[in-house]
């Protein structure tokens, strides 16, 4: 029989990494040594607390259930006393709090949550795939925001045609942001509550990356507006913050209302996140500022290594103030996949075309700082010694000694 798949899954965007992914398994197969950047995977390990208390939590009967659909009230009571000593932001830990196995499962449920065949969400380009996936399996259609250099990757919220703000049901937003490495103010989170209030448009705020800074910097939440509440829900996660991406565990806060219909949906889908897994996530929460601290450090100093080292062949690179990725401009006689093509044939180094996240991410390549020290420098060695990608960022005119 053939199986005719259902319209919506033919309505996601082609799937443009075939190609490069045939070229990773060969790579593969024919060399040891390809240094891969383009996961945004975290290497380092979940701190050590967390996994004992897992393991203790696992070991308790009461934890073996079906756990309840909104997730462990302690939880959401660790997630409100997180948001009040980070952000300075009180939350209702019953109602406005709700357990995720992951943000990403929530991000990709809130459409369904909100959004009618027909309706109008807004999502940047470039950004992380599963807010446009998410409207697709809504029946919504997304309207693209741009995300350029020259406004600091921020959505310019004038350029909107307000038809299509007045059609809109709900808006993403992602800072740090998962391309770009972009971070930003309270005066935009403001300018983004002021805009959802005049259009009725419910706020989706990715906040994955909120713990992964440099240079002192501390991204700040957008709950921290007031009345940001009445109009925006914030996804959180704990995979990047403490190396969980495995563990499946995130949360949403805010608007309750908004809640409520996200838990509408999940309670018909899901059935929650281990227990154990959740209690496991209540002593990370809890855990001292110092793990963070480490890892902040660890990424801070890789993000100059490789910095440091591509400026020497004059490639520049915008240090990023959060998130482990560098979003790198690449030179204009290449599209982002051929050029993605070159560092792997070449040099053995994988990274993430920008086209991948958009078609305003055409231009640019994504490497996440996901791999050791070791590594990095490996893989900037390998770019200086190749005499094409060399020659392409090297000014010819200064290369010649006279
Ligand atoms: C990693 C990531 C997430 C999802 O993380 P979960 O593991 O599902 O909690 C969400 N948004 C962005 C931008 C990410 O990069």
């Amino acid at each position: 029989m053939k199986i005719d798949k259902a319209r919506r899954l033919t309505k996601l965007p082609p799937y443009l990494f075939a190609k490069l992914n045939k070229m990773k398994s060969r790579l593969r197969e024919e060399r040891k040594d390809l240094i891969d950047l383009g996961v945004g995977d975290p290497d380092l390990p979940t701190p050590s607390p967390i996994i004992k208390r897992l393991s203790q939590a696992a070991e308790n009967p009461r934890n073996h259930r079906y756990p309840s659909y909104q997730g462990l009230l302690s939880f959401r009571r660790a997630v409100s006393q997180w948001y009040q000593r980070r952000f300075g932001v009180r939350l209702d830990p019953e109602k406005e709090v709700l357990t995720l196995i992951g943000s990403k499962e929530g991000i990709a449920h809130i459409s369904l949550a909100l959004i009618n065949p027909g309706d109008i969400a807004l999502v940047p380009d470039p950004a992380y795939p599963v807010y446009g996936a998410g409207v697709i399996f809504a029946g919504g259609k997304s309207h693209l925001l741009p995300l350029r250099e020259e406004n600091h990757f921020l959505p310019c919220l004038e350029k909107i045609d307000k038809k299509v703000a007045q059609r809109a049901k709900i808006l993403f937003i992602n800072y740090p942001n998962n391309p770009t490495g972009a971070v930003t103010t309270k005066d935009f989170f403001q300018s983004i509550v002021d805009f959802a209030k005049e259009f009725n448009i419910v706020v989706c705020h990715d906040l994955a990356y909120s713990e992964i800074s440099f240079d002192g910097y501390s991204p700040p939440s957008i709950m921290e507006i007031k009345r940001a509440k009445e109009v925006a829900i914030e996804f959180h996660s704990l995979s990047k913050t403490f190396n969980m991406t495995g563990w499946r565990i995130g949360f949403a806060v805010g608007n309750r209302a908004i809640i409520e219909t996200l838990n509408e949906v999940k309670t018909n889908i899901d059935s929650g996140v281990f227990q154990a897994v959740q209690e496991a996530g209540i002593e990370a929460l809890r855990m001292n500022e110092y793990a963070v601290k480490k890892t902040q450090e660890i990424y801070q100093r890789r993000r100059n290594i490789l910095t440091e080292g591509l400026a020497r062949i004059n490639w520049q690179i915008q240090l990023p103030k959060a998130t482990f990725y560098l979003w790198l401009k690449i030179p204009s006689r290449f599209s982002s996949l051929e050029f993605a093509e070159l560092l792997m044939e070449r040099c053995g180094v994988i990274v993430t075309p920008g086209i991948g996240f958009g078609s305003c991410g055409e231009g640019y390549i994504r490497i996440a700082l996901t791999v050791s020290e070791e590594s990095l420098e490996e893989a900037v060695k390998r770019i200086r010694a190749d005499n094409l990608i060399r020659r392409e960022f090297l000014n010819a005119k200064i290369k010649c000694k006279c």
